[in-house]
């Protein structure tokens, strides 16, 4: 039991972190994972998954009336993505700071997308880009699916679990637990 870390639990976030099809297909996997491992935050939740047409576009349901949605729908479910959840205090916005901006030529060297990618419809991973939305694309709250859409205030681990789903990860998918490196990363 370590009460410092305890203390600011309220400000912890959680991001959803995907490998994209181009950067599984390109062995980019281990060199994504480790640029968020070696910053310092936890990783506690992490699988292979072939997204399918319902799941991407309920991920990309924002972007529904841009020109390039179909394209990006096919090149989510090409093949299979790495889905991750890294948690943190700030981890959302730091880690849209490590991935870069979304058209690659303008990324900064130094970031994912500066360092590994040319073209923003091959941009190798994806970001939450607010607590909220990390809090949708986690599933730390499920999402109860009804005629209106999806709704968020329904937490996990409440209600009745039959009429429940999660968007990228399921009950029981993510682990707590306390890194051995904790109090070298947080007094
Ligand atoms: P992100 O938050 O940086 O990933 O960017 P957005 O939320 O604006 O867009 C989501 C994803 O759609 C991007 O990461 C790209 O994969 C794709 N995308 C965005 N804009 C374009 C575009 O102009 N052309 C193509 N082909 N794909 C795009
Ligand atoms: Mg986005």
């Amino acid at each position: 039991f370590l009460p410092h870390l305890v203390a600011s639990l309220e400000q912890v976030e959680q991001t959803y972190i995907m490998v994209k099809p181009d950067g599984v297909q390109r062995g980019l996997v281990g060199e994504i994972i480790s640029r968020f491992e070696r910053k310092g935050f936890k990783l506690t939740g992490l699988k292979l998954f072939q997204c399918h047409k319902e799941l991407a576009e309920e991920h990309y349901k924002d972007l529904k009336t841009k020109s390039f949605y179909p394209t990006l729908i096919d090149y989510i479910t090409s093949g299979p993505v790495v889905c991750m959840v890294w948690e943190g205090v700030g981890v959302v916005a730091s880690a849209r700071k490590l991935i870069g901006s979304t058209n690659p030529l303008q990324a900064e060297p130094g970031t994912i997308r500066g360092d590994l990618a040319v073209q923003t419809g091959r941009n190798v991973v994806h970001g939450s880009d607010s607590p909220e939305n990390g809090k949708r694309e986690t599933g730390r709250f499920l999402l109860l699916k009804e005629k209106k859409g999806w709704d968020l205030s329904v937490e996990s681990g409440t209600g009745d679990l039959s009429s429940l789903a999660a968007l990228w990860f399921k009950e029981g998918e993510l682990c707590e637990w306390t890194p051995a490196q904790a109090p070298w990363l947080m007094e």
